[in-house]
């Protein structure tokens, strides 16, 4: 009836209402957490399938919110992408991942670290001063570091791109392209620009054997650009034997390891290195 359909109408606008309200209460409180420095980062190791040893680890960061404990990316990174707080939060997250693979390599722990750069980061003007301050520091170990970004910044103008891209190649961090596959561009940006790395998306890696003929597509394209190819969301042995036996690079899913506190880390890569 008439009157139903208004309750609907009454019922959806107040539950939009408090959503809208829950979202920005969410957004003073990342505000906050952001002057507060309230992020940490979890390490998922990377595992070379010809030497099955550890060679890199990917930076993921958590929320840790001092009533509500650790909290994942999914709740909070799209809003700060949304709203520009990313460009700070990026920031923050650079600050702490060069830190960190500075300390590692003054260690003597010879592992690359990949850090996610979010489409808002990339194109704020920032992002390369940042890179150029931690490059010209004696002690970092530029070469040692990836940067991950998706294809959907590779949209857009592409001489920008290009110019960005290869600023940050000339000071020597390395570029791969996350999630690959799932974009909705066309391909044509791997002929253009320099990359080091693709990393297949999990989506493609939970349908093998089934997805075996575009797995193995995207093998051959990376070999034939030199690029390192990376597996994403392997989880179990059969998708890790059916990787290895096709020649792909590397492994990174929870078969392997999970994402883990620095302080496991390197406990856990020698648990690995040693079978
Ligand atoms: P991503 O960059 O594709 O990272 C991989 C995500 O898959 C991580 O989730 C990781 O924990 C999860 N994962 C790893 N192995 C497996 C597996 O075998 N199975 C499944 N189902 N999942 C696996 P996480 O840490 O929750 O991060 C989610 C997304 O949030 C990331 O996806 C990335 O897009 C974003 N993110 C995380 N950290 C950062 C960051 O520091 N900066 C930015 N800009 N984005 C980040
Ligand atoms: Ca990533
Ligand atoms: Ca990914
Ligand atoms: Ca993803």
């Amino acid at each position: 009836s008439k009157q139903d359909g208004r309750n609907r109408i009454t019922f959806f606008s107040e539950e939009m209402g408090a959503l809208a309200r829950a979202r920005d209460l969410v957004e003073i409180e990342l505000k906050r957490a952001i002057q507060n420095r309230e992020f940490i980062l979890h390490f998922q190791p990377r595992l070379c399938l010809r030497t099955n040893r550890v060679v890199s680890a990917e930076a993921l960061v958590r929320w840790q919110h001092p009533k509500r404990g650790l909290i994942m990316p999914a709740e909070f990174i799209a809003i700060c992408e949304e709203t520009g707080m990313i460009e700070d939060l990026g920031q923050l997250i650079l600050e702490m991942a060069c830190q960190t693979s500075m300390a590692w390599h003054k260690s003597g722990k010879d592992i690359e670290l990949s850090i996610n750069i979010s489409p808002r980061q990339f194109a704020d003007k920032r992002l390369l001063d940042a890179l150029r301050d931690f490059s010209s520091h004696p002690d970092f170990p530029t070469g040692k570091i990836e940067l991950e970004i998706t294809e959907n910044v590779l949209i857009g103008d592409h001489d920008f791109i290009a110019q960005k891209l290869d600023a940050i190649a000339s000071m020597g961090y390395r570029i791969a392209i996350d999630d690959f596959g799932t974009g909705y561009s066309n391909l044509s940006y791997i002929s253009r620009f320099q990359l080091n790395c693709l990393k297949i998306d999990q989506s493609f890696v939970s349908q093998l054997p089934k997805s075996g003929p575009i797995i193995s597509l995207i093998l051959t394209l990376a070999e034939q650009i030199g690029a390192t190819i990376v597996a994403e969301g392997v989880e179990t042995k059969e998708q890790l034997a059916w990787l290895r036996n096709h020649q792909c690079d590397q492994a990174q899913g929870y078969f392997v390891s999970h994402p883990v506190e620095e302080k496991d880390l390197f406990g856990v890569i020698e648990d690995l290195n040693t079978g």
